[in-house]
């Protein structure tokens, strides 16, 4: 089977139930968002999920404006070490103030997107760009600065489990250098915003699975970052307090936070109606907009 591009992607595909490469699985991967999704996406989406692609999407405008995206992914391709490309030629923009999701089956590049943001890994081609640098430039002490720029919340949340829940959430204002008195008082509002106001001298051990996830995502929001990546934010949860997360992301970007989650739970997807791009064997085979989502 060939893509109009004429490249041959089909290759071997173990996990092809939810997203099978090519017209086929494209058409797929739009059922599992919705039955009433009827778009040629294999057709329309191999041929280029570049820069600006949806005219009628909610940040269309802005994306017009090179210079305002908050990340961009260029021509993007990750070779590991071995031979195997984790990401072939991916592009995409994301607005200041957007939220957006990135799915596909397991092994289809999503971490490895997630690492390349993070600079854990760099890639083989083509330039990631944050706030309009180029992150190839980003070296040496100006990496954790990077990544303090970068909010990221994690599915095993990743708190410090014998400090308390401000102890935890200060952290990324300490590490900065923000004066004590600044510190207490966003530590504060930032957990009141998550609820957790009444508890912020609890250990994480006294706090439920979803108490936990939420100051994970306080501790990432707490230094007011452009961007905040989640990995499988809501892998642990059950789907209430999951579509309870997932409200309190898709409130950050009226604050000036774009947001980006990795997430392989369809039916959250379909209902959070954010524009989703769908990775596939390392390729971004479709960008798809909130108004192209089924209820
Ligand atoms: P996902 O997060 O969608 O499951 P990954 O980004 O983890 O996908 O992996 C994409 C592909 O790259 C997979 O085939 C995986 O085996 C491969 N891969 C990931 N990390 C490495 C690595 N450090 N070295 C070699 N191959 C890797």
């Amino acid at each position: 089977m060939r893509v109009p591009m004429g490249e041959d992607i089909s290759g071997d595909d173990e996990h092809s139930s939810l997203y099978r490469p090519l017209d086929e699985g494209a058409r797929v991967a739009s059922r599992g968002l919705g039955e009433e999704v009827e778009r040629p996406l294999g057709l329309r989406t191999m041929q280029a999920p570049r820069l600006i692609e949806h005219p009628h999407h909610e940040v269309a405008p802005l994306l017009h404006n090179r210079g305002m995206s908050v990340l961009r992914f260029d021509n993007v391709s990750k070779q590991y070490a071995g031979g195997h490309e984790a990401l072939i030629d991916v592009s995409f923009e994301v607005a200041p103030g957007e939220m957006l999701f990135v799915t596909g089956h397991s092994g289809a590049g999503k971490s490895t997107l997630l690492k390349l943001i993070h600079l854990d890994e760099r890639p083989s081609r083509g330039a990631v760009v944050f706030d309009e640098r180029n992150l190839l430039k980003v070296r040496g002490g100006d990496v954790p600065r990077h990544r303090r720029a970068v909010g990221a919340v994690y599915q095993d949340h990743r708190l410090l489990m014998d400090r308390s829940i401000a102890e935890n959430v200060a952290l990324p204002l300490i590490l900065r250098g923000t004066r004590r008195g600044d510190i207490s008082k966003r530590v504060r509002s930032v957990l009141e915003r998550m609820g957790l106001g009444h508890r912020e001298k609890a250990l994480p051990s006294q706090l439920s699975a979803g108490e936990q996830q939420r100051v994970g995502i306080a501790r990432a929001i707490v230094g007011e970052p452009k961007l905040l990546v989640a990995d499988e934010p809501t892998g642990n949860l059950d789907p209430t307090l999951a579509a309870e997360i997932m409200a309190l992301f898709a409130e950050l970007p009226s604050r000036g936070t774009s947001v980006l989650v990795v997430s392989h739970d369809l039916p959250l997807l379909r209902r959070m109606r954010k524009r989703v791009l769908i990775l596939d064997h390392g390729r971004l085979v479709d960008d798809i907009s909130p108004q192209d989502l089924a209820e």
